[in-house]
């Protein structure tokens, strides 16, 4: 359910109708950056650099009135740790990190970076130090180096490359025709879908945010992707706050924490070894993974 930006991704292709090349890159940040849905408070202040703690506080949400997505969470979320979502389908997981991307604003509690209400700083300083990676990342029309350094336009190419090697995309760029010249389409017919996630990667990689929320695709990715992106997530959650809506369990024992959602609420959370100890929800659904992996042989 809800691809997480789904509404990047249809303002993206929307653009890429009109509008081609670097310059247009400056304008759909642009354009990505205005919400209906949330509103800058009057007095908002610049967020200075954060260590990225990330509190909920009683927290509840919906996208329609009367029907709750999100129902009393709170959660701490310390600086630096890795904190990954699980839960059924729709239980709120990417709804969750649309609040503390600030896609939408809590309809009662309140969401703290560092202590302070999200809703109190500048859309633009806290996004600035948010690194996303979504389910199906979006490219635009254009060069690869391009589609890398989307939100570090000034990078120079020997930073593109560190961000490519960092996180393993090198040998795909090499096999390109013409490397990070490669004009990628919107559909990315020359990246399969985990390649473009490693494009999100870099992309994070380039910008270093404070924090990241990564939303794991859910489709099946190649297993040379899937190690790819293993190893990539490796060097991305050193030293940052991050939340993984995670789908595999590879991905679930990434995390310092996890974080069991289920209806809206938060039901279980521990470490990996504690959780499936525990025998609850969580347990249950490692039980499923594991059989799964031993029937994919
Ligand atoms: P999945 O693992 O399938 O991605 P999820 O746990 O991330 O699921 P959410 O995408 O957060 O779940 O969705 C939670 C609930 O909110 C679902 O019932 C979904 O249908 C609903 N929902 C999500 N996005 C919207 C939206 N833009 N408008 C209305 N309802 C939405």
């Amino acid at each position: 359910l809800g691809s997480f930006f789904q509404p990047i991704q249809q303002l993206v292709q929307q653009y890429n109708t009109y509008q081609q090349g670097q310059s247009s890159v400056v304008k759909l940040r642009q354009l990505l950056s205005t919400r209906p849905e949330v509103a800058e408070a009057p007095g908002a202040v610049d967020l200075p650099r954060v260590e990225g703690e990330i509190t909920f506080e009683d927290v509840s949400f919906g996208y329609l009135p009367d029907r709750p997505v999100i129902s009393d969470v709170s959660l701490e979320i310390r600086a630096s740790e890795t904190v990954a979502f699980v839960g059924p389908t729709g239980a709120g997981k990417s709804t969750l990190a649309k609040l503390v991307t600030r896609f939408y604003d809590p309809s009662a509690g309140r969401i703290l970076i560092d202590g302070r209400d999200l809703r109190d700083v500048r859309i633009e300083s806290l996004r600035g130090q948010l690194g996303v990676v979504p389910q199906e990342p979006f490219l635009f029309a254009g060069p690869l180096r391009d589609n890398i350094r989307f939100a570090t336009s000034d990078a120079s190419d020997d930073r593109v490359w560190e961000a490519v090697r960092a996180v393993g995309l090198d040998e795909v760029v090499e096999r390109l025709p013409d490397g990070l010249d490669t004009v990628v389409q919107e559909r990315g017919q020359s990246l399969s879908s985990g390649e473009r996630q490693l494009v999100a990667l870099a992309r994070a990689f380039l910008a270093q945010p404070r924090v990241l929320v990564l939303d794991e695709a859910t489709s099946n990715l190649d297993l040379r992707s899937e190690a790819r992106i293993e190893s990539a997530l490796d060097v991305l959650l050193e030293g940052r706050t991050a939340i993984l809506i995670a789908h595999r369990l590879s991905t679930a024992m990434k995390a310092d924490r996890v974080v069991v959602v289920d209806e809206g609420r938060i039901v279980e959370t521990g470490s990996h070894d504690r959780l499936v100890a525990a025998g609850g929800a969580y347990a249950r659904m490692y039980a499923t993974w594991t059989s799964q992996a031993a029937e994919a042989g």
